[in-house]
């Protein structure tokens, strides 16, 4: 496959030695003008991109009151520094989270702040030349915007909305990530991250119809563009497809059967990934979820849920109301929004996770499980960054931990946490989040998965945990590539509702 190694184990923790420039020049393939112009930015780098860089900085700094704060409040305590997986990993100081910061703030105070005029090399103060340019390039590539780093900082500076900043100053000037924007394309043109056609979703629902039915002797459906279905399942293009994804989405369609649920996926909104928060656009991430609201007026369903995704969830979660009218807060000037609002049933939590949708059939007593049909697997549960610390789930504060870890309980008879240090809201990034999960990129992702292949070595060594659930497609792919170069076997991983397919008895009990 390549040539990259696994970093050696660490006893935890350690801070680890530093090696300067270790991932210089190590960043992901730009964008080609294609890319590019399809979604509305310069082809390539513009000729003035040192001016429009730095208006656009003066822009983001008026428009975003958090990133001026975060500018301005580091006092460089340094208790960020060894908490990001890819420092940890590369030993690399640029990966450092106040370092990375630094790349930024120290063109900020250059040019935004009267001691950096004056005095730069006092304050640390820098002119944005194109070799800072190719820094930001290349080190703002390297973060996967997890935001661990800001659960361990005094003044809750994020990271991540730095390094979107970052993103956002990049691609206006040009200078964008292939992967990412290449991907908001495809959302744009086919409706979906993997560019499948709706044929090709067509054919691929009627093949899990007729592998369950062979699998189970039962009739589960998989909807498509079904009018007057009660709820519209959003889910990650993965799921179609890709291992182990695949295997969630048959869970979420027994699900659906055994409670009886109408249900349909759409074809125009085949995908729950919104790329145009990791490029850290808002007018892209706004265009991407009104495919959703689309989607859902034209099948005039009651309730949306989202599949196993955490990027997706954190959208939905967080900004899906004020964008699209899902939820409560659409603008009153959003004619759509209203509409909206006004046909979802409002009883239901609006938008709802396909974990919480479980889960409370569960507590229903809408379901039966053999839990037997998974004591084969020893499993522990991989939080997921954007659900752990970007949303939600439930009534209650940490419901996003309890309840994906109270169906696994309920589904199968073997549970396993992995060290606290990496769990719940310190939970370890996959090394694959963020817009890094291309290949281009591997020798960031393999080394930036090192914290969380340790917590899984660990309790593998002293439990024999052979199965890491979550509910993430962008971890389930991630973990399938590095998993095997850390020596596991690739199906270590897979989605809570695989668990759940696994063992949920088809009967008629609603
Ligand atoms: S990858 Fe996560 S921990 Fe590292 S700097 Fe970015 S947000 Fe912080
Ligand atoms: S923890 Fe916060 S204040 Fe301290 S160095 Fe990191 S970003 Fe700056």
């Amino acid at each position: 496959m390549s040539d990259i190694t696994a970093p050696a184990y660490r006893v935890i923790p350690i801070i680890p030695a530093l090696k300067p420039g270790a991932m210089e020049g190590k960043g992901p393939f730009v964008a080609n003008e294609k890319i590019n112009e399809a979604i509305g930015f310069p082809g390539k780098l513009v000729d003035d991109w040192h001016d429009k860089a730095i208006a656009k900085m003066g822009e983001l700094l008026s428009k975003y009151r958090s990133f001026k704060v975060y500018m301005d409040a580091c006092v460089h305590c340094g208790a960020c520094t060894d908490k990001c997986h890819y420092f940890i990993g590369t030993q690399d100081p640029k990966n450092m989270p106040v370092a990375r910061q630094d790349l930024v703030r120290s063109v900020y105070r250059r040019y935004f702040t009267l001691p950096g005029k004056l005095f730069p090399k006092l304050v640390g103060a820098r002119d944005l030349t194109r070799e800072v340019l190719d820094e930001w390039y290349n080190y703002f590539n390297q973060c996967s915007e997890c935001r661990r780093c800001s659960v361990f900082c005094p003044y809750g500076i994020d990271t991540a909305e730095v390094t979107m900043a970052a993103r956002e100053i990049l691609d206006s000037i040009g200078y964008g990530q292939k992967y990412s924007n290449e991907i908001i394309g495809k959302v744009h043109k086919i409706g979906n991250n993997l560019g499948l056609p709706g044929p090709a979703l067509l054919d691929t629902l009627e093949g899990l119809e007729e592998d369950v039915k062979e699998d189970t002797g039962i009739d589960v459906k998989f909807p498509i563009d079904v009018k007057g279905a009660e709820v519209l399942l959003i889910t990650p293009s993965a799921d179609f497809f890709a291992e182990p994804h695949i295997d969630s989405l048959i869970g979420y369609a027994k699900v659906f059967h055994a409670t009886g649920t109408s249900w349909t996926l759409s074809t125009m909104a085949s995908e729950a990934g919104n790329f145009g928060m990791f490029i850290g656009n808002y007018e892209q991430l706004r265009k991407i979820a009104l495919r959703i609201r689309e989607a859902a007026l034209e099948l005039g369903v009651k309730r949306i849920v989202v599949g196993e995704c955490g990027h997706a969830w954190r959208v939905a979660y967080s900004f899906w109301n004020t964008l699209s009218g899902v939820g409560d807060g659409a603008s009153e000037v959003d004619r759509f929004a209203q509409m909206l609002q006004k046909q979802l049933d409002h009883r239901y939590k609006q938008p709802t996770h396909i974990c919480e949708f479980t889960w409370d059939a569960i507590e229903r007593g809408a379901l039966t499980f053999d839990k037997s049909k998974n004591d084969k697997h020893i499993i522990t549960f991989h939080d997921s960054c954007n659900v752990a610390r970007g949303s939600r789930m439930g009534d209650y504060a940490g419901g996003q931990f309890e309840i994906p870890r109270n169906i696994i309980k309920t589904v199968a008879n073997n549970f396993v946490e992995m060290s606290p240090e990496t769990t719940r809201e310190r939970t370890f990034c996959c090394g694959g989040g963020g817009g890094l999960l291309t290949d281009d990129l591997l020798e960031i992702r393999v080394k930036g998965a090192l914290p969380r292949m340790e917590a899984l070595n660990q309790v593998k060594e002293e439990h024999g945990v052979n199965f890491m659930a979550t509910i993430c497609a962008i971890c389930k792919a991630q973990f399938t590539k590095v998993l095997p170069i850390y020596g596991f076997d690739r199906r270590v991983v897979g989605g809570v509702h695989q668990l759940v397919s696994n063992a949920i008895i088809l009967g008629d009990k609603k």
